[in-house]
């Protein structure tokens, strides 16, 4: 089984250490025949995001110069967004969504959530959760909801590291995905991905993508991980919709 795109890099704009071209002569480099620029939805804070929803104009504009210097790889103008609350908005609004030619989202902390009440649901049960299991239950509803909710009212294609940090009902989710269409990522960067949640997600239907959440461009199709968890679940290429039968 390979890889032919990779749809999860970051860049400068975000939290990432390469530029743009960067990602895409990686690509090149790698054989890829896709990449992703997908880099951090603007409600991150402290400069883990980008600064606001008119930069994705400029990736626009680099990854078209990248792509004319490297024809080989078709760049995606993609971002990372964040679920901003348990109703299941995201920090790219959907009147927004036509700035970008994939929409990924995901869970992540240090976010600027949509109100004070979202804020004590998604973080502030997440942390209690750590010091005592009954609250730890009550943040996975609450997480499980934001996520389900945002597969709903939003066109996701792929949902960022599914379970990192903060827990979810994993068939619960799949189910969701698999009547919205949306992947869930088998993530190369983060280590919570087991073979249990791929043989649960995988058994109501979902479909997966397999993501190098490259912050640097050597890191760009980096796949090892992921297709090691793949083929430890028993997945096919077919189950996962950037990659083919060798
Ligand atoms: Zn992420
Ligand atoms: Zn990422």
């Amino acid at each position: 089984m390979i890889c032919f795109a990779d749809y999860h890099t970051h860049t400068r704009y975000s939290h990432g250490k390469g530029s743009v071209r960067d990602n895409v002569r990686a690509a090149a480099g790698r054989g890829l025949e896709a990449v992703a620029i997908s880099d951090h939805g603007p409600n991150h804070l402290f400069g883990f995001g980008i600064k606001n929803l008119a930069v994705l104009s400029r990736i626009r504009a680099e990854l078209a110069a990248a792509c004319a210097e490297f024809p080989q790889v078709k760049g995606l103008v993609s971002i990372e967004a964040n679920i901003i609350s348990t109703a299941g908005d995201l920090d790219l609004p959907p009147e927004k969504a036509h700035l970008v030619d994939m929409v990924q989202a995901g869970i992540h902390a240090s976010v600027r959530l949509a109100s004070a009440g979202d804020f004590s649901r998604m973080y502030g049960w997440h942390y209690l959760g750590k010091l005592w299991e009954p609250w730890s239950r009550k943040a996975r509803i609450y997480n499980t909801d934001a996520v389900v909710n945002a597969v709903y009212k939003n066109r996701i294609h792929v949902l960022t590291h599914p379970g990192h940090r903060f827990n979810i009902d994993t068939r619960a989710v799949a189910r969701a995905c698999r009547d919205r269409g949306t992947a869930m990522e088998i993530n190369c960067s983060h280590d919570h991905t087991t073979v249990e949640y791929l043989h649960i997600a995988a058994a109501e239907g979902v479909r997966f993508v397999i993501g190098s959440d490259a912050h640097t461009p050597e890191r760009v199709g980096d796949f090892a991980k992921g297709i090691m968890l793949a083929r430890a679940a028993g997945l096919g290429p077919e189950q996962i919709i950037n990659a083919r039968a060798l």
